[in-house]
């Protein structure tokens, strides 16, 4: 993949980067989770992590590597009727080897479709359990001949290393943002691919500017990725301030923030304030449950991470989740552009939310006397760049952050860092420390 600079990173070559990605057969562990990490690295600096096989991380042991290479059934002609060189989603993901011929009876269970969607292929993994399957289209099901099949799956199982992906940026503080984005779907364009292109897209953006906090990303296999990760870094979490969880960010649909376990962080708020600014009427504010992607591990009640998750739809409740039709067409370019302004505007929030402290607390300080009112160019609004002077000089007292002065005052938190520089510049108002510093 091409190494542009953040600025080219467009809907367009997200898009094509995911594209490149698309047809590489991930799972938990093996090969092709390597070949996505390898590509990814050509466009940001990630480091490729691994554990070894029967690693005992927290109460999981890291599996063995899965090497897939192809699995097709034929029908008593020797016709090809399903054949995962047309999808990878075909083989149930994980499978064990099989090569014999069999029955229809016995050919039956071991296939696996959604009737409702008689077009789609629907996804399936066997992680933990050794069985074989077949996925395919309830058309390709209802048309299946009397048989016999013959079924081969070749793929092994074998000692190896869980690998994922991550990527420390450093900032001015020691305190940490926490990006995590699954990686393990075999052949899915919007959960999994636009939540790896995205977090890949906002580390180059970060890694461009100098960051108040330190950023580190990490690209893990769904579960056992991130479970492994908390187990291997448990010196690294207390640094955690606030972080998401990115997937599902290419379709249409709005945007929708899940929670913290906890529900009431800075990063909730932060999050918050920065959608009701960018897409005010698109935009749910969803409460955490201990369901759903990554968060589930990072929000268990022993760590207990400040850590949301974003995305746009929301797993499960969309017909094409984990089917065939979580395409390349299914994704969007302009709607992946839209994902990655949201996330350039949460870390641009997080850069400029500082508590300060008003220098002048004793009644109102004379702004028209400093040129105050008139300081920002004819594009700004001066009655509402009075009203950010006015909002920032009063709640400035050590305890409130910028985001928390954009809650209470529903006022988009750049024009309050606006107000706050021109403030710090007239010597009324002083930095007194992050707002991840309140936490
Ligand atoms: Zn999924």
């Amino acid at each position: 993949m091409p190494t542009p600079k953040s600025k080219q990173w467009d809907g367009q070559f997200l898009l094509q980067s995911m594209s490149e990605l698309f047809p590489i057969m991930r799972s938990i562990t093996g090969p092709g989770v390597r070949e996505s990490l390898q590509k990814l690295q050509a466009i940001v600096p990630l480091e490729i992590c691994q554990v070894a096989s029967g690693t005992a991380v927290l109460d999981w042991t890291v599996p063995d590597e899965w090497h897939f290479n192809e699995a097709w059934i034929e029908d008593d002609s020797g016709k090809r009727i399903i054949d995962s060189k047309s999808s990878n989603l075909h083989v149930i993901n994980f499978s064990s080897p099989v090569d014999k011929t069999i029955s229809r009876e016995e050919l039956l269970p071991h296939l696996h479709s959604i009737p409702e969607r008689p077009n789609s292929i629907p996804y399936r993994t066997t992680y933990y359990a050794d069985q074989w399957g077949f996925c395919l289209s309830d058309k390709q099901l209802q048309s299946l001949g009397p048989g016999p099949f013959r079924v081969r799956i070749d793929a092994i199982k074998k000692t190896g290393v869980l690998n994922y992906g991550e990527l420390f940026i450093p900032g001015a503080s020691q305190q940490e943002i926490f990006i995590s984005t699954h990686t393990c779907h075999p052949q899915l364009a919007n959960d999994n691919l636009s939540g790896m292109v995205l977090a890949a897209a906002l580390a180059a953006h970060i890694s461009e500017t100098k960051p108040a906090l330190s950023w580190r990303f990490v690209f893990v296999p769904g579960t056992i990725g991130a479970i492994t990760w908390l187990a291997q870094n448990q010196e690294k979490v207390s640094a955690i301030t606030g972080g998401m969880v990115l997937t599902g960010l290419g379709d249409s649909s709005a945007f929708n923030w899940k929670c913290t376990r906890a529900g009431n962080q800075w990063i909730d708020n932060l999050v918050q304030q920065v959608l009701i600014e960018c897409a005010p009427e698109q935009h749910e504010i969803l409460p955490f449950t201990p369901y759903g992607y990554d968060e589930r591990q990072y929000c268990s009640p022993g760590f207990n991470l400040p850590i949301g998750r974003l995305s746009r739809a929301v797993h499960g409740t969309f017909p094409e989740y984990h089917t065939s039709d979580d395409n390349m067409e299914f994704v969007r370019p302009e709607k992946l552009d839209e994902s990655l302004h949201i996330l350039k505007k949460v870390a641009d929030a997080i850069n400029s939310d500082w508590v300060y402290r008003n220098l002048s607390p004793f009644a109102e300080p004379q702004l028209g006397r400093r040129g105050l009112y008139s300081a920002l160019g004819a594009n700004v609004d001066p009655g509402k760049f009075q009203m950010a002077l006015l909002w920032v000089l009063n709640q400035s007292d050590g305890n409130h952050s910028l985001s928390v002065i954009a809650e209470r005052s529903g006022m988009p938190i750049h024009e309050l860092d606006e107000a706050a520089k021109q403030l710090v510049k007239h010597k009324l108002l002083e930095a007194v420390m992050h707002a991840s510093d309140l936490q």
